[in-house]
């Protein structure tokens, strides 16, 4: 099989009332684009009826391809199975809510044609999210940016081409928890931004609670800085000389004032201080060893329970006998 010119990688989770539309714009989509295009869904263990969708799909026209998990992975590790699979000369990542216009795509690939190998879509505005989701987002952005070493662009989401060179350098990271913008990131080669948008989600509802956001928001900030160890390191040299400080006034005050019972106040407020900073501290440290032992374990990112019009292995061009 020939290589294909581009990849559109779409994760699904539970996308059953967004599918046909999706469709519909896709195939609107690769008519304008003309070229060999394959269009890759990762299915993220959907339970509703997002794969009797998508298998009609892939049934009716083999440049539809299906990889399905056997359970839901999360959002991360269907980006990077798909970056797995994808075989184009440049793989888009989009979401399949339609908050990744695909229109957009196309400026995309003209940014690629002219030589660059990553071209993010940044998100001049976006329309249809909740105002928290907004300030936290737009805050998380920022905190990031002053925490990591690397150069990670504002306000922007997975949605990206990546030429063929980057997504084999990513597939050589082997980290668990992944950030997957940060990674890219962290790869280099020339990088630009087109600007977009973001209309709001189709149909459906967001599979992004504050919940979720705020695990993927640690994974991003751990994944790339020890700032928050080293922050531990500084708050405790300050908290000691801080006691050293106490230390002495307290020696003052037994034997130069005299008064020694008083001051229950400053106890009760040191302990307390001092036991959540501590409690605080260890936290810090739990969210590290917490990702050392998962990365140890070094168990697989995701598995797979089936597959459509794609074979086995991404440089494995024969089609499996036990995919339909
Ligand atoms: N998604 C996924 N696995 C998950 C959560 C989400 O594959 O565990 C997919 C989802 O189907 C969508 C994309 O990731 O295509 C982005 O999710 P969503 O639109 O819910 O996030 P939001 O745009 O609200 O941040
Ligand atoms: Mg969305």
């Amino acid at each position: 099989m020939p290589r294909p010119t581009l990849s559109l990688i779409l994760p699904i989770f539970n996308e059953e009332r967004v599918i046909p539309e999706l469709h519909a714009r896709l195939q609107e989509f690769l008519s304008k684009l003309g070229g060999q295009v394959e269009v890759l869904f990762v299915d993220d263990g959907s339970h509703d009826d997002s794969m009797a969708l998508l298998r009609g799909i892939a049934a009716s026209e083999p440049r539809y391809r299906i990889l399905s998990f056997s359970r839901n992975f999360g959002h991360q590790a269907a980006i990077t199975a798909g970056l797995d699979y994808a075989r184009g000369e440049a793989v888009v990542v989009m979401d399949a809510d339609l908050q990744d216009p695909p229109d957009v795509v196309l400026e995309m690939v003209a940014k690629w044609r002219a030589g660059y190998d990553v071209v993010y879509g940044k998100r001049r505005s976006r329309e249809g999210e909740t105002f928290l989701k907004l300030l936290t987002a737009k805050g998380f952005y920022r905190i990031f940016a002053l925490m990591i070493p690397i150069d990670v662009p504002l306000d922007t989401g997975d949605f990206r081409l990546m030429s063929r060179r980057v997504v084999v350098a990513l597939r050589t990271l082997a980290e668990t928890h992944r950030f997957v913008r940060g990674m890219v990131a962290w790869i280099g080669f020339k990088q630009t931004a087109v600007l977009y948008d973001r209309p709001g989600r189709f149909a459906g509802e967001t599979k992004f609670p504050l919940r979720k956001m705020i695990g993927f928001a640690i994974d991003g900030i751990t994944s790339f800085s020890v700032l928050p160890l080293r922050f531990a390191t500084y708050l405790g040299m300050t908290i000691s000389v801080l006691s050293v400080l106490t230390g002495f006034w307290a020696l003052y005050a037994k034997y130069v004032q005299h008064v020694t019972v008083q001051g229950w106040t400053t106890v009760i407020l040191l302990v307390s201080l001092l036991a959540s900073v501590q409690l605080l501290m260890i936290g810090i440290l739990g969210e590290y060893i917490g990702r050392i032992y998962e990365q140890v374990k070094g168990r697989p990112l995701y598995i797979v329970g089936e597959r459509h019009n794609l074979a086995r292995r991404p440089d494995d061009d024969s089609l499996d006998e036990d995919a339909s």
